[in-house]
């Protein structure tokens, strides 16, 4: 699951670094635009042109460092974008709301930017506010920059109220305050999207937590038997031939005593890490329950899993243990045949794996089909 989550985020930041690429250079394209258009606006006094024509080179300096950092892979993403988000928002708030009052812009030059670029940029800073910031803090900075914004418009609109017209500036107000709306709206998304890719998450968890035994990290009981009937349906419609094999530890219990529950325990995640080294990536391992195992390898007849079996049972000799106390364990292996249905399947395994035990332990014990099967 661990891994699934990661290549998910991976995959975000994938697609998050390709649109800091795109937005970053479309950017710089649509500053070059101004700065060619400052340079010819004659009607603006030379100082109020250098002013933006100074910041706009700063505003390209930064998107191309940006694009720069992003296809690098320098920093982590995420301060990047808290960067960018603190950059343009100061950008925003200066170069489009206090200094361009400062340097006489009219009510109607104001109306003609907010709508040209300053609202378009305030709502990409808002956006990525929204993301970059959690919950409760994102609605309290993202509301601050955009109240800002408002309140700067208005004191605009207050001190030129005597001498110009104030309907270029009532009108940039009203596409500020549909702006509001529109983020909103944009905030209700965001929140709905991470709300239902988490519930998704939770629930992925949740099934496959449903499936896996908590101490050894095996498969359960309820997915071994899943496995089964898939591979008997496997079997059923193409003919594929599989074997499973039922393996219990010797005087289990005795370990228990002698080493108490925890040590008990410490035998079954060993048993489930060797078994886990020993098969082959089309193989299945699960917990049956307690200190039993099972193990099914499709296309494998009964000779071949029997062998597969041995060399478990001497590793486990070898491998596993506490102190100097030995564990072994005993086998009851048994081929699926076409006059087989699972519970049938299971029982000639269980019953092998009994004859292994009864016959000293320590062994394993094939099931042959009774006479009456053919
Ligand atoms: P045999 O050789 O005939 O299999 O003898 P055994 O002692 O292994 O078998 P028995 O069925 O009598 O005992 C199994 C023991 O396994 C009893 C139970 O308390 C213990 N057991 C079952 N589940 C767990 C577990 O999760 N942890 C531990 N530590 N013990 C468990
Ligand atoms: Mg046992
Ligand atoms: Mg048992």
């Amino acid at each position: 699951m661990q891994t699934v989550i990661e290549q998910e985020r991976g995959r975000f930041d994938q697609q998050r670094r390709r649109t800091y690429q795109i937005a970053g250079s479309l950017g710089v394209l649509m500053v070059a635009i101004d700065i060619v258009k400052q340079s010819l606006d004659h009607t603006q006094p030379l100082v109020v042109r250098l002013v933006y024509i100074v910041n706009d080179l700063f505003l390209i300096a930064i998107s191309l460092f940006v694009v720069w950092l992003v296809t690098t892979r320098r920093g982590k993403l995420t301060t990047v974008e808290r960067l960018m988000f603190i950059v343009f928002a100061a950008e925003s708030l200066l170069f489009n709301g206090i200094v361009p009052p400062l340097l006489g812009q009219t009510l109607a030059l104001r109306w003609e930017q907010t709508v040209n670029d300053d609202i378009w940029f305030l709502f990409m800073i808002c956006t990525l506010g929204f993301h970059l910031f959690r919950h409760r803090a994102s609605v309290l900075i993202v509301t601050s920059l955009y109240g800002l914004s408002v309140i700067i418009l208005g004191g605009q609109i207050l001190f030129s109220m005597p001498h110009e017209p104030l309907e270029p500036g009532l009108r940039s107000l009203q596409v500020y305050g549909m702006g509001a709306i529109f983020l909103c709206f944009i905030y209700i998304v965001s929140r709905y999207r991470a709300q239902t890719q988490r519930l998704q998450i939770e629930y992925e968890l949740m099934e496959e937590w449903a499936f896996v035994d908590m101490l050894t990290g095996l498969a359960n009981r309820r997915r071994c038997e899943q496995v089964l009937q898939e591979a008997t349906a496997r079997y059923q419609r193409y003919g594929e031939p599989f074997t499973i094999c039922l393996w219990d530890i010797d005087h289990f219990k005795q370990i228990n005593d002698t080493y108490g529950h925890e040590g008990g325990d410490q035998i079954l995640r060993q048993m489930a890490r060797l078994a886990r080294t020993m098969i082959r990536s089309t193989d299945f391992v699960g917990r049956w329950g307690g200190e039993e195992f099972f193990l099914l390898l499709p296309c494998t007849h009964l000779a071949e899993a029997e062998q597969l079996a041995d060399r478990l049972r001497h590793r486990i000799m070898e491998h596993i243990g506490l102190s100097d106390h030995v564990v072994s364990a005993s086998f009851g292996v048994a081929e699926y045949h076409p006059s087989d249905d699972q519970t049938s399947l299971l029982a000639r395994a269980d019953s092998a794996l009994y004859e292994a035990k009864s016959t000293g332990r320590n062994r394993v014990v094939g099931a042959e089909l009774s006479p009456s099967f053919g």
